[in-house]
């Protein structure tokens, strides 16, 4: 944790937040007996507040983790398991799990800035966590900035609140910060701004790009000139194939270096990707006046994130320490990298007079650009897969899954993460099937 209360240090002033809450998230309110638990620590005081089951009517009396490639078998405290199987009525995550992450944070995100003003919370995946900071910072109908094509979880529940998604478009090197330039320079004066850009920016989701450091420096300046908050959805970090030394810094960590303050990335981070994805174990690195709200939300919505889940995460965590994990990422995303290998080499075999695609830096995604047939209403990939993929044996995701505007595209995404080698040539070869069918339709 890094936390000065907001106040200035080395030249370093804390943006405050606040002007852009939404108004929806100003009628949440704390849980009535969210005041009176203090109370309860009074010396003397029998409590009758919390309707907390009493642990001896659960039926385990231990929990333990088996490791993979070893013997290893870390048994569970009896205050860990105590903990696992009762509420914690903490919003955002056990303590002890929150103080793991930001001493992580610190090591691979923040070095030379401990004074920045930040904390961690937890959620229930990163997605739990991506919704509430949307309702934190939007309200229904407002404009919000896409990278696109975009992770269509997100654009998922976006949707729902009929809001004006703003397209902008990125290329091989990432979110283009000139698409951000053109959309708020010309902003139209009757038209509120939009308070929001949300981007992946290591191996997107579903186009495998990473955003470079040029770029991610032009887009912080560009949240300061225009005044918005950058949701930096980060779950792909650690599958990452590029070379470490040319490995773009995440915005979290080159925030206090550009804008002379902290306070405008929201950092998202996810465990489902790297240690299970039935976990749900997220988090969420921002200021704690964002965290405030978010976790007033769970509080208020699903009480906490499952504590079973925080338990093991942290026995686990705790086991591997920082350089466990990071030797865990490594040859996580080495088994990745080798997937994405063998997926492109297929895609060469097969494809390469059918489509075109870029090599994926980071991610599980290939983004194929199926060179569909000109003529009305021909290039849409989604009419390609549901009229032609049963019968070519093969089905991907339609590009327009990822288009905020929903609009068509000759693109699919390919996911390579649990094809075996002659799954992924098999997939190619029946994918230029596909496009054969496309013309001969
Ligand atoms: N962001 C992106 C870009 C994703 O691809 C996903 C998972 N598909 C998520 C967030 C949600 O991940 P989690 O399991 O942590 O909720």
């Amino acid at each position: 944790m890094a936390t000065n209360g907001g106040l200035p240090s080395n030249g370093l002033s804390h943006y405050n937040p606040t002007p852009l809450l939404s108004q929806r998230v100003q009628k949440w309110k704390p849980p009535g007996i969210q005041s009176l638990l203090p109370l309860e620590s009074a010396p003397g005081v029998i409590s009758l507040i919390v309707g907390k089951p009493n642990p001896e009517c659960f039926p385990f009396s231990g929990l333990s983790i088996t490791l993979k490639g070893s013997d290893e078998r870390l048994e569970l405290s009896e205050t860990d398991i105590r903990d696992a199987f009762q509420y914690a009525l903490l919003p955002g995550g056990l303590p002890d799990l929150r103080k793991w992450f930001e001493r992580f944070q610190v090591k691979l995100h923040n070095p030379g800035h401990p004074d920045a003003s930040w904390d961690c919370a937890i959620g229930s995946g990163s997605q739990d966590l991506l919704y509430k900071a949307f309702q934190v910072f939007t309200d229904p109908g407002d404009s919000v900035l896409i990278d696109t094509p975009a992770y269509s979880g997100t654009l998922g529940f976006l949707y729902a609140d009929g809001h004006d998604l703003v397209e902008l478009f990125s290329d091989a090197e990432g979110l283009n910060p000139q698409e951000v330039e053109r959309a708020l320079a010309t902003w139209p004066a009757d038209k509120s701004r939009p308070r929001v850009l949300y981007t992946v920016p290591t191996g997107s989701n579903p186009t495998g790009r990473s955003c470079t450091k040029e770029r991610k420096i032009d887009i912080l300046r560009l949240a300061k000139k225009y005044d918005f908050l950058i949701f930096e959805d980060d779950a792909y970090y650690f599958l990452d194939f590029q070379d470490p030394e040319t490995k773009a810094p995440s915005y979290l960590s080159l925030e206090p270096h550009i804008n002379g303050e902290t306070g405008r990335v929201l950092r998202f981070d996810s465990l489902s990707k790297i240690v299970s994805a039935g976990l749900r174990i997220g988090v969420l690195t921002a200021s704690p006046v964002i965290l405030q709200k978010v976790n007033m939300i769970t509080s208020n919505t699903n009480l906490q994130t499952a504590s079973t889940s925080q338990v093991l995460a942290l026995a686990l965590l705790r086991h591997w320490g920082h350089a466990g994990f990071l030797t865990h990422a490594s040859t996580t995303s080495e088994f990745y990298r080798r997937k994405r290998d063998v997926f492109v080499a297929a895609a060469e075999r097969h494809l390469k007079t059918k489509a075109t695609w870029e090599v994926p830096t980071a991610g599980m995604f290939l983004w194929i650009n199926l060179s569909l047939p000109p003529g009305d209403g021909r290039q849409d990939s989604f009419q390609v897969i549901s009229q032609h993929a049963v019968a070519a044996g093969v089905i991907a995701v339609p590009g327009v899954a990822f288009m905020p505007s929903r609009s068509k595209t000759c693109y699919i995404r390919a996911s390579f993460s649990l094809v075996t080698e002659e799954e992924a040539d098999e997939a190619c070869r029946r994918i230029a099937l596909l496009v054969e069918h496309a013309f001969a339709a």
